[in-house]
């Protein structure tokens, strides 16, 4: 059992989390992620936002990273803040990169279940995409042609081994990455596609257990959310929700459902009503 445990704890350590945020979600989006699933990982998740927050940060144990880019939605703001993950990462000595949205709950264990399976020596895009083909784009350089490749949505979450992301590194580190996103005009995840996909010829591998909110959250079969390893939640212009349905805490506690996911999940933890703890 113990050498178990040490085997868990050593791919945990070996993985670099990384959320993206901006200063307005620190308190409605980041607050579920920090009370839930981020506990499961603090010391390997970092959180990329464009503010200071001593609160949070004091918090996180200090990993909120302020990354100085624009508090937009805009390609620029969000290519830059991904830039900032993908060099934060190759700074670090971690064998895996999962990007995450702060409307993702990640179950941490059901992370590494996947992670254990593949290699980080070997060149991994793991992920799932929202588009039923791959996407199409005129050639760069050469407009007349067309490319395509298929990309992992960012907001279910993507994990990039060591040794793809190394491959990566010539065009997408040092700020290389926001240039790149300027130069073919894609968001973040699509640029993302484009670098594994298209220049270094590595298609995405796609997991089923990723889920964004493009996916209806209501249709998750929370009987068994075990081998499920993100879930997400979205509120419509129109105010109608796209959230798990999910016993638990009241929808004014527990608007996301993350608090009662994370219940279901870990019955022992402190908050949930039935912890034996
Ligand atoms: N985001 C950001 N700056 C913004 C708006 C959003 O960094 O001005 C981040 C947000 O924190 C989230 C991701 O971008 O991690 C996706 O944002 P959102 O869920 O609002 O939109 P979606 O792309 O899912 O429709
Ligand atoms: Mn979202």
């Amino acid at each position: 059992l113990n050498v178990q445990y040490q085997k868990r704890k050593k791919l945990l350590d070996s993985i670099f989390l990384s959320i993206k945020s901006t200063k307005r979600f620190h308190k409605s989006r980041l607050e579920p992620v920090i009370n839930t699933w981020f506990n499961l990982a603090r010391d390997q998740t970092w959180i990329f936002t464009d503010d200071d927050d001593p609160e949070l940060n004091r918090k996180t144990n200090g990993h909120i990273i302020n990354t100085h880019c624009p508090s937009t939605h805009y390609r620029q703001a969000l290519c830059c803040k991904m830039s900032a993950e993908f060099d934060t990462f190759m700074k670090s000595q971690k064998s895996w990169f999962c990007h995450f949205d702060d409307d993702n709950y990640v179950n941490v264990p059901a992370l590494l279940d996947l992670l254990s399976k593949y290699d980080h020596k070997e060149d991994w895009y793991l992920g799932k995409p929202s588009l039923k083909s791959p996407i199409k784009i005129p050639h760069p350089d050469n407009k007349s042609e067309e490319i395509s490749f298929w990309f992992a949505t960012g907001g279910a979450g993507f994990c990039l081994s060591r040794a793809l992301a190394t491959r990566m590194s010539p065009v997408a580190s040092g700020g290389k990455f926001t240039d790149l996103c300027d130069s073919i005009q894609l968001p973040d995840d699509v640029t993302m596609g484009y670098i594994a996909g298209h220049l270094l010829g590595r298609n995405l591998t796609v997991i089923p257990q990723f889920h964004s909110h493009f996916e209806t959250m209501r249709f998750m079969d929370m009987k068994n959310p075990h081998p499920e390893i993100t879930f997400s939640y979205v509120r419509y212009a129109d105010d109608s929700l796209n959230v798990l349905e999910i016993d638990g805490f009241s929808e004014e506690e527990d608007p996301t459902r993350f608090r009662s996911l994370h219940c279901l999940l870990f019955p022992n933890f402190s908050f949930c009503p039935n912890s034996k703890r």
